[in-house]
């Protein structure tokens, strides 16, 4: 088990993902369109996406995610009303991770806040490759290869029974006790992107 370093490219918001396990195995890249619109928002995109349009995302919990500095210039976006709370810095426009809800005990948290040298290491590899009809260009032929996503889904999704029966859904860094969100969300409509 070890934490992991988190920071803004600034440095002016700082945290730690604490107790990662890299046989714990819930790190993704996903394709999807939103994901490309949040790092197009933040004009973000050389930094954020891979080659094909690809986020890579660790998820977690949000009792094992702490904000330490900058929480103040944490702002939030999301791209509809009813869309993932999409969480950056807004000193420098680095993305840090999205939240489905307050009562969904998961955040997918971005690899542009992470930090630290040895995260490779830590969070181990990339288990699944997701959403890939929206990737931007040819994928390797692995991943386009790769077999069913129903084993990584199930993994999950029971892993996210597991945090919410042990009460890691909170405390949030980015909700306070009684559901108000660290920043207000600002909703970026689809002609705004
Ligand atoms: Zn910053
Ligand atoms: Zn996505």
């Amino acid at each position: 088990m070890h934490d992991v370093e988190l920071s803004c490219r600034c440095g002016q918001v700082k945290g730690r993902a604490t107790s990662i396990d890299p046989r714990e195995g819930t790190r993704v890249v996903c394709y999807c369109k939103d994901c490309q619109a949040f790092a197009r928002v933040l004009e973000a995109e050389a930094s954020v996406l891979d080659a094909c349009g690809g986020t890579d995302i660790y998820q977690l919990p949000p009792a094992r995610l702490r904000l330490d500095q900058g929480q103040d210039r944490v702002r939030c976006l999301r791209l509809s009303a009813k869309g993932l709370y999409r969480w950056y810095a807004g000193c420098c426009n680095t993305p840090i991770g999205n939240t489905v809800s307050r009562g969904i005990p998961v955040v997918g948290l971005i690899h542009a806040f992470i930090a630290d040298p040895a995260a490779e290491t830590t969070l181990g590899p990339v288990r699944a490759y997701v959403n890939t009809q929206s990737a931007t260009g040819a994928l390797p032929e692995a991943i386009a290869r790769q077999s069913s996503l129903f084993p990584y889904v199930v993994k999950i999704v029971r892993k996210m029974l597991v945090w919410k029966l042990t009460g890691q859904g909170r405390p949030s860094p980015f909700f306070d006790p009684d559901g108000k969100p660290l920043s207000t969300p600002q909703i970026v409509a689809p002609g705004e992107r």
